[in-house]
């Protein structure tokens, strides 16, 4: 999984939804990261994603 950091309006949709909390929101900016390390691929960030940030790479 890759995020296309233009795309995303750290609106935090994905962060709910993320099973290993790969996405998280920063308390203190209230920006979303993303950690690679921790994602699993489930895909489940991707339809939960309104500007599509969360892209697969094969
Ligand atoms: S759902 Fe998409 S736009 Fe919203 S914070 Fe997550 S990656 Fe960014
Ligand atoms: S693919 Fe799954 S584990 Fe990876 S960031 Fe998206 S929701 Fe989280």
């Amino acid at each position: 999984m890759v995020r296309n950091d233009d795309k995303c309006t750290h609106c935090g949709a994905c962060v709910t939804i993320c099973p290993t909390a790969a996405l998280y929101k920063d308390p203190q900016t209230q920006e979303v990261y993303f950690d690679s390390d921790k994602c699993i691929a489930c895909d489940l960030c991707v339809p939960a994603c309104p500007p599509r940030a969360m892209e697969v790479k094969l």
